[in-house]
């Protein structure tokens, strides 16, 4: 039976330029592209044959507020007769702090957003320059108080382990982001993907990756500061007040079937994962001509989803519910993770009460090494 999505995803590829760090599908300075997206957006909508009505609606990038208010108006007149927010939903966007103007705030609240994930990443002037970002601290405090005087929902991203970044200046920037009054901060340690211009200028020695045990200190200073303020450390990178959890995400977490438009945007129908033309030209020059968009196809066989499920599921706090995992995958919890989990266990990364197995603190900081025991295995038959 193929269920049809509650949630959907846009991605809007446009930026003002490209950050050092970034490896995203998008494309910076085209604002000579935006009509062009606009069209190919409307001919993808197409392919959806009925009204989708929606618990979450999720635009990213790219920096969706960069297409400005009448932009955003003009995105959402496009999917209106598509993609339908119920009364409730959530509708989230991702925002540059300095497109955050009173009227994109009045245009994107006037549009039924109620939810904005800032860019922020630092409050601190020298991290936000090592990070080759193109806002100031005050643009994200501005934002911020104009988001909230609009009763938005507030988001704020934040990086740790920048090029240079100290112990101490994490611990700034939490406090900072803890005075902002947001309902939610999402914490990533900087990647260093290859191909980006970060990554060759670190291999031309000119930058240098943060040791890994000063990244595990910084993320263990962010769980201790903002669990101190009352956020809740619901995924190994999400921080929410009581309420504020990231609905969008909760559904990927969950594994349940979600829409996606746009370039490089990934759609998943509960097995098979499609997701399009990584390339913004690529992607607009197929949809316009009628012809196949699609870049990856990964079909999932009923195991592997079963192992993604794993993953998703720990990297949440409340862990895996035995019998609810066994009732959604089809499999046994043992079967598929049950050796990992005991050697979690007895190394302390890992608590399993017999019925739900959560990482621990220390398996948290630690979690991105463990997930090659679980997806690179099979069940023995019979099991
Ligand atoms: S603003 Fe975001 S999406 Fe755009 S280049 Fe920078 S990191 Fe990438």
């Amino acid at each position: 039976m193929v269920l049809l999505p509650h949630s959907a995803y846009i991605h809007v590829p446009f930026c003002r330029h490209r950050c050092g760090y970034c490896d995203f599908s998008l494309v910076a300075g085209r604002d000579d592209l935006v009509e062009r997206y606009f069209q190919a957006l409307g001919r993808e909508l197409s392919r959806v044959t009925q009204r989708l009505l929606l618990d979450t609606l999720y635009f990213g990038g790219g920096t969706p507020s960069h297409l400005g208010p009448n932009g955003i108006r003009q995105l959402f007149a496009i999917l209106a007769n598509t993609l339908v927010p119920n009364e409730g939903a959530e509708v989230s966007l991702e925002a540059n702090p300095s497109d955050v103007t009173i009227d994109f705030v009045a245009a994107a609240c006037d549009c039924g957003v109620n939810r904005v994930s800032l860019g922020g990443q630092s409050l601190d002037p020298a991290t936000l320059a090592s990070l080759d970002r193109d806002h100031s601290p005050d643009d994200v405090r501005r934002a911020v108080d104009r988001l909230l005087s609009r009763a938005c929902t507030v988001s704020v991203d934040l990086m740790i382990a920048a090029p240079g970044q100290s112990l101490a200046a994490v611990e700034r920037d939490l406090e900072a982001v803890k005075s902002l009054g947001v309902q939610h901060v999402s914490v990533y340690c900087l990647t260093w993907e290859k191909g980006t211009g970060f990554d060759s200028l670190r291999q031309k020695g000119m930058l240098h990756r943060a040791e890994e045990s000063l990244e595990c200190d910084m993320f263990e200073a962010t769980i201790n500061r903002l669990e101190a303020a009352g956020f809740e450390h619901y995924e190994v990178s999400n921080f929410a007040q009581a309420g504020f959890r990231c609905r969008h995400n909760e559904a990927y977490w969950d594994c349940r079937p979600w829409e996606a438009f746009g370039p490089g945007a990934a759609r998943f129908d509960g097995r098979t994962r499609i997701t399009n033309h990584r390339s913004t030209t690529g992607w607009m020059t197929r949809v316009l001509a009628g012809e196949d968009f699609t870049g990856d196809c990964d079909a999932m066989t009923q195991e592997q989803a079963a192992r993604e499920r794993v993953v998703v599921g720990l990297r949440r706090r409340d862990g895996i519910d035995r019998k609810a995992f066994e009732q959604v995958s089809g499999f046994s919890f043992d079967a598929i993770a049950g050796g990992a989990v005991r050697g979690w266990v007895a190394g302390g990364l890992a608590q399993d009460n017999g019925q739900r197995v959560q990482l621990t603190r220390k398996g948290l900081l630690v979690s991105d090494a463990l997930w090659a025991a679980i997806l690179n295995q099979e069940t023995e038959p019979g099991n």
